[in-house]
């Protein structure tokens, strides 16, 4: 707004500077002069709205190479669901997430603005349907889905949610290829070492390490600058989240891009700065549990309240991020 009333301002003097130095002029041509000024006022005012209008972002992918071959599609104009994965090279496509159903076809043309070829393999990083929303998709596509052994049961047991109630999960969407500790996939000149960290944002977690390209994509087991969800009730737990971080950082180095399952694409100073900051909750709570205080008792004590600033998000705000650690703990 600061520009668009400069620039009516401006207009308006350019009309009373022609007055001063043009005596000759009479009343009417100033008035057409005083209405044009206005007139292109207004016209820079509407101009001025259309690129605000334009600058907001439509909810879509912003595709990033992070090493040659090695792409990660983030969500810009609001949530799309976790980051996705992309390895494309001369052996095919492999990809890892695919966001929710109401994003399928952005999803798709985000991928074919990189590749015109078909996804072979799609790894399911963990079961939430944020990760796995476009499975039924991409299997019925011909995309062969791979995921640690308790995601395909987790989708076994528990079915498809959907607004008329639960359902059985449809075959398409279903993993073909599970893994229990580690499996490597031997494709574009990557030799990528799939591993499951036990226990830690979910009972499925697979994190994908991309050796040669020096890449991580660790799927929820990262939520890059805020409190990450810890689903204790499919078998995540802050031990877990803790030992899954502390992994990852062995594998790493201080080149290593790492592309976290939700937030800007990263590095291991800042997985270092979580893990910190997860270790240090960790025992602050534990603390309290051992003084025998109950849930509400520590909660009503905000004993995470110094970091509230850097990590509370809409989702896990600093009370949750409490009760899953104490829920964790109490386990
Ligand atoms: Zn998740």
């Amino acid at each position: 707004m600061a520009l668009s009333s400069k620039a009516f301002n401006d207009t308006v003097e350019v009309g009373a500077n022609t007055n001063q130095q043009n005596k000759q002029i009479g009343e009417a041509d100033m008035k057409t002069i005083k209405q044009l000024g206005i007139l292109l006022s207004c016209l820079s005012l509407s101009l001025l709205a259309t690129a605000e209008e334009a600058k907001k972002p439509e909810l879509g992918f912003a595709t990033t190479e992070v090493a040659p071959g090695i792409y990660m599609l983030s969500g810009v104009g609001g949530f799309t669901g976790g980051n996705i994965g992309l390895s494309i090279g001369d052996d095919g496509v492999v990809m890892i997430d695919d966001s929710m159903p109401p994003l399928l076809d952005k999803m798709k043309a985000a991928v074919k603005s990189i590749t015109n070829k078909p996804v072979d393999f799609l790894i399911n990083t963990h079961v939430h349907g944020d990760h796995t929303g476009n499975n039924k998709s991409m299997g019925e596509d011909g995309t062969r889905i791979v995921a640690h052994d308790n995601l395909r049961i987790n989708m076994l047991v528990k079915g498809l949610q959907t607004a008329e109630g639960k359902k059985p999960m449809p075959k398409a969407a279903l993993p073909v290829i599970t893994f229990s500790h580690a499996m490597s996939f031997h494709l574009n000149g990557e030799d990528a070492r799939i591993f499951h960290v036990a226990n830690a944002h979910t009972d499925g977690d697979a994190v994908i390490h991309y050796k040669n390209a020096n890449v991580i994509h660790t799927g929820d087991t990262f939520f890059n600058g805020m409190f990450p969800y810890i689903d204790i009730n499919n078998g995540g737990n802050v031990d877990g989240y803790i030992a899954a971080q502390a992994k990852m950082i062995s594998v790493a180095n201080a080149d290593t891009k790492i592309i976290p399952g939700h937030g800007p694409l990263s590095n291991v100073a800042e997985l270092k700065t979580s893990l910190a900051m997860l270790k240090d909750s960790r025992a602050i709570i534990a603390k309290l549990i051992k003084q025998g205080k109950t849930e509400q008792q520590v909660i009503d004590e905000n004993p995470l309240q110094k970091y509230h600033k850097d990590w509370n998000w809409g989702f896990i705000t600093t009370e949750k991020m409490t009760r899953q650690v104490y829920k964790s703990l109490k386990q």
